[in-house]
């Protein structure tokens, strides 16, 4: 297994939309080992989500979930792969987080999102599944896809003053890795 390099904002490649990963490609020995390599960068980086573009892969393959040690652990969060998901919201609730983003090192800022989304997805397997989720776990599948599409929560600022550096913003402890 290895520790990939995190694409920071500003690299073009977190610009760029990604692909549909297919059945043949997801069955495959080096599919697998960038799963592992994904989940041990996002555990390494003390993150809660990584996307595929953050290590330069344009696929649309996500992981979350982190260890039960980690700060920010949230049992809502269980450890999963999402390939092709296809989000769509189920209301027009927004509720509002500080998210921070591996690939915005340092940095926090304040974005609001549908509360409720309908989300299909591949598993692992490839495996068809379609879900309502709900809370933190939707706002986690709305952030992390968003990087499947070239979009990072800069775009979405509630407003450019609630956005800066972690320790000197006051997240009023709603945050979110
Ligand atoms: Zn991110």
């Amino acid at each position: 297994m290895a520790v990939r390099k995190i694409l920071k904002l500003g690299n073009p490649v977190l610009r760029l939309a990604s692909e549909d990963v297919s059945e043949d490609e997801i069955l495959t020995r080096d599919f697998k080992k960038l799963l592992r390599d994904m989940f041990e960068t996002m555990e390494h980086a003390e993150g809660v989500g990584l996307a595929a573009p953050q290590i330069g892969i344009l696929k649309k393959l996500v992981v979350v979930g982190n260890d039960p040690k980690h700060p920010d652990h949230s049992p809502e969060v269980p450890k999963q792969v999402i390939v092709n998901p296809k989000i769509t919201p189920l209301t027009s609730d927004l509720e509002g987080h500080w998210e921070g983003c591996l690939s915005v090192p340092g940095m926090k800022g304040y974005v609001e999102r549908p509360v409720k989304i309908r989300m299909e997805y591949r598993d692992e397997s490839f495996k068809l599944h379609d879900e309502v989720i709900e809370g933190y776990r939707a706002i986690v599948m709305q952030h992390e896809c968003d990087h499947l599409f070239g979009v990072l929560y800069v775009d979405r600022l509630k407003s450019t003053q609630l956005f800066g550096f972690t320790e000197d913003v006051n997240t009023g402890g709603k945050e979110l890795d």
